[in-house]
């Protein structure tokens, strides 16, 4: 059996949204930016999938701009806003994902802005009392917190958040690569200035994804050049892309409630039989919490053992597919940053299984034994 447990990282294209693309790389070839027929057509394409993404967003066509996916959506929103608004300041947390994490250092190593972390607990919850006296002492701040964790699931609270953002004229930003498509997201409702979407997140294409920018929102381009996309984003688009993109996000809302359903029994009997068959076995964040995590994702913490460093090369031969998050070795390509901020401990190894829409029990109960077989040679050899 071949088991692949890293949808965080990327989720198999579906066939339906293939079927969708393949016009686009076969016969449908004119530039969109060319005013005769053929490039007339695949305009409308483009057009009717920001229609389609912002129909399921609750937003309008003109706040949606199609990017390369989620890290330039991110770069766009942070390095646009803080040089659109001469914004002086940023927040963040230790926990983003690098693609925010990068920027915003990278906007405070230039001079362009200071940086101020916020604080979260031992589980990765965090701190919205010190976010209220950060933006109190920041004025004119650009704040970006991710609404949920790629490697240990945390979900946190953009209501509070953005309203906590809204009291003070903060600029929110939240990276939402690992719940658009997953969760519902409603424009109308979420006070988000910007969020963002990663097509090979949901079973569509890679290299394809949009930044959302609510209307009026100042933002300078990051990429220059054309007058692509309302000249937000320069270069001929990724036609095949966008309409893939499209095509994940509307089967992604049709089947949501089913989907949910399902991966969420097996994270639930993931946990069980891990529980069940590994003594000492722990999850990380609050991964193991159904209200607080992404039902997609759970990080399992391994006891000490000293198979832990082949912890997933030995998953690898025996064909599951999972990544791992190695927290606290030292040296500058040091393993998970995020485990490392969470202070978890050295010795204890770390698997983080990511389910979708295609996985079954089968492939739940097969992985847990092949991770239970190691630890009970362990037990044996020791
Ligand atoms: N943000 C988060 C939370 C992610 O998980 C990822 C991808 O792993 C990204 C950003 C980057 O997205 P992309 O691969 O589309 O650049």
């Amino acid at each position: 059996m071949n088991v692949y447990f890293d949808n965080a990282a990327t989720t198999p294209l579906d066939p339906e949204v293939l079927d969708a693309m393949l016009p686009f790389l076969q016969t449908h070839y004119g530039n969109p930016n060319s005013i005769h027929g053929p490039g007339r057509q695949v305009r409308a394409a483009i057009e009717n999938a920001r229609k389609m993404v912002a129909h399921l967003i609750n937003a309008s066509p003109a706040e949606i701009v199609f990017t390369s996916g989620g890290t330039e959506a991110d770069n766009y929103a942070a390095c646009g806003t803080v040089r659109a608004l001469g914004l002086k300041h940023g927040i963040t947390s230790k926990l983003e994902h690098h693609a925010v994490l990068h920027t915003m250092q990278a906007l405070e190593k230039s001079g362009e802005m200071q940086l101020s972390y916020l604080r979260h607990d031992a589980h990765g919850r965090l701190d919205l009392g010190h976010l209220e006296e950060l933006l109190a002492a920041n004025p004119r701040t650009f704040v970006s917190l991710m609404h949920a964790n790629n490697e240990i699931g945390n979900l946190n609270n953009l209501t509070a958040i953005g309203e906590a953002c809204a009291r003070h004229q903060a600029v929110f930003h939240t990276d939402t690569v690992q719940t658009m498509g997953h969760y519902r997201h409603d424009l109308q409702q979420l006070p988000v200035n910007f969020l963002v979407g990663s097509a090979h997140k949901f079973h569509g294409p890679k290299g394809v994804g949009f930044l959302y920018r609510r209307a009026g929102q100042m933002v300078d381009a990051l990429i220059q050049g054309g007058s692509q996309e309302r000249n937000q984003r320069a270069g001929t688009e990724n036609v095949y892309g966008i309409v893939g993109l499209a095509k994940a996000l509307e089967i992604a809302y049709r089947d949501m409630a089913e989907h949910q359903r399902h991966i969420q029994g097996l994270k639930n009997r993931l946990i069980e039989k891990l529980r069940t068959e590994i003594e000492g076995v722990q999850f990380n964040g609050t991964s193991a919490d159904t209200d607080q995590s992404l039902y997609t994702v759970l990080s399992v913490s391994l006891p000490p053992s000293e198979f832990n460093e082949m912890l997933l090369f030995n998953l690898d031969i025996n064909r599951v597919a999972v990544s791992g998050g190695s927290a606290c070795t030292s040296g500058a390509n040091a393993g998970s940053h995020v485990l490392s901020a969470l202070g978890c401990d050295p010795d204890r190894g770390t698997v983080r299984f990511s389910m979708s829409k295609y996985n079954t029990e089968e492939e739940v109960d097969y992985a847990v034994e092949q991770l239970a077989k190691m630890y009970r040679k362990n037990e044996v050899m020791s």
